[in-house]
């Protein structure tokens, strides 16, 4: 005899009801056929992963009896402390004067934006963020039932968003924004419009969560200062600032070694280890301690490479868009990371785009409508060029563009 299946939507905890499939993951498991021409992963290259890098260092831990003892063991939730002390230090060259009592390492930066979601979200608090926004961001608040203020293009130059924000009631306690090179639109935010945001940050008071996942992927133009570092410059020292800055060695390593981290005034570090250590207790000893001499030499002669291979690609991009794009379509400028944000004609949806292009072109990318957290716009696409060669990108943006002239 059997018994029939639990309903289990009905024994779902009420915050359940906010945790949705991740549209774009599932598209991807979908996409994933050698057929296809894809702009749609926003994930690193392989080709640039420092492999024989990462392997000498596994070597040796390993090979050292003393070294594997500790990298094999349980640590302390906090994260490798040398690791941690080779972060506050590099934060300190841009400005971010720290030790390392102000850095907890995290399971990627996507683990750090859950722990802050947990640490400063009550259900129903909004959550300012730009629009678009990146999804995974979205999808770690939504846990703790948030609901959202997207500010409109051009709210921090036009002084519009401290009313946007006080006009909430209650006020938004946390802001969430990608100053460099933003998943999914690959622009930044310029120096005036950092500014703005640390005085509305002020002025509002208002936590701030920068995400810097891309920050070291600069290809063009003049490096800007972190949003922490403008807090410090004036509040005067890590530990009366009101910002969250959360790194990542995903996009200039490798995402699989899952090692992020949040910087920031070492009262709120202090929370999130407890936090991290209900959680997971501690990112593996052994992928930190690997990290660790991975970056200790060579890091920035790897990341020029990583800077001219992204470069590179974007401008192959950004010519074939120039070349094969009809009237009424516009794209963003990106001065680094991996992602080129398209609108597209009003009226033309981008998940109809990707319906057809996956059949008549065998192109994918993602579209935009997802990324959006409060009012939406369908008639946006996100291309990521992190993966395909340059004559893969002419090819794709070329039927790309074909199919959109075809359907407006
Ligand atoms: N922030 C942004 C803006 C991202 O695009 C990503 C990866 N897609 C993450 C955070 C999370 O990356 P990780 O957890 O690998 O550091």
């Amino acid at each position: 005899m059997t018994t029939p299946e639990l309903d289990w939507t009905t024994r779902f905890s009420a915050r359940m009801s906010r945790v949705r499939a991740n549209e774009i993951r599932e598209l991807l498991k979908l996409l994933d056929q050698p057929d296809i021409l894809s702009f749609a992963g926003g994930i690193p290259a392989p080709a640039l992963f420092p492999a024989a890098a990462i392997k000498t260092a596994y070597d040796e831990i390993l090979a050292d009896p003393d070294q594997s003892a500790q990298a094999l063991q349980y640590s302390v939730s906090e994260g490798y402390l040398p690791l941690r002390a080779w972060i506050a230090e590099r934060m300190a060259l841009s400005g971010v004067a720290c030790d390392a009592h102000n850095i907890l390492i995290t399971a990627g930066s996507q683990q750090a934006l859950d722990l802050l979601g947990k640490l400063f979200l009550s259900p129903g608090d909004t959550v300012v963020v730009a629009r678009p926004t990146y999804l995974g961001a979205l999808q770690a608040f939504n846990a703790y039932e948030p609901a959202y203020l997207d500010l409109p293009d051009g709210a921090l130059d036009n002084g519009d968003s401290a009313d946007l924000i006080t006009a909430r009631s209650p006020r938004p306690p946390l802001g969430y924004f990608v100053p460099d090179f933003a998943n999914p639109t690959g622009e930044s935010l310029a120096r005036a419009q950092r500014d703005a945001l640390i005085d509305l940050a002020y002025a509002t008071e208002m936590t701030l969560i920068e995400d810097a996942a891309y920050r070291e992927l600069r290809f063009e133009g003049e490096i800007l200062p972190t949003l922490l570092s403008l807090d410090i410059e004036r509040c005067g020292s890590i530990d009366a600032a009101r910002t969250l800055f959360c790194g990542t060695f995903s996009k200039t390593i490798s995402p699989a070694l899952r090692i992020g981290w949040v910087c920031g005034p070492r009262a709120v570090i202090d929370k999130l280890v407890l936090l991290k250590q209900g959680c997971d207790l501690h990112v593996s000893t052994v992928n930190q301690m690997a990290l660790h001499r991975t970056v200790a030499v060579g890091y920035e002669q790897h990341l020029s490479t990583l800077r001219n291979a992204y470069g590179v690609r974007a401008q192959a991009i950004g010519q074939a868009l120039a070349r094969h794009m009809p009237p009424g379509v516009t794209w963003s400028q990106p001065q680094g990371g991996m992602f080129v944000w398209v609108w597209l004609p009003e009226g033309l949806d981008g998940k109809v785009l990707l319906e057809r292009s996956l059949i008549e072109e065998k192109v994918a990318f993602v579209p935009g409508e997802p990324f959006f957290a409060e009012v939406p716009a369908a008639n946006a696409i996100r291309l990521s060029y992190s993966l395909p060669t340059e004559a893969q990108i002419e090819d794709g943006v070329a039927r790309l563009a074909g199919l959109i002239r075809r359907m407006t």
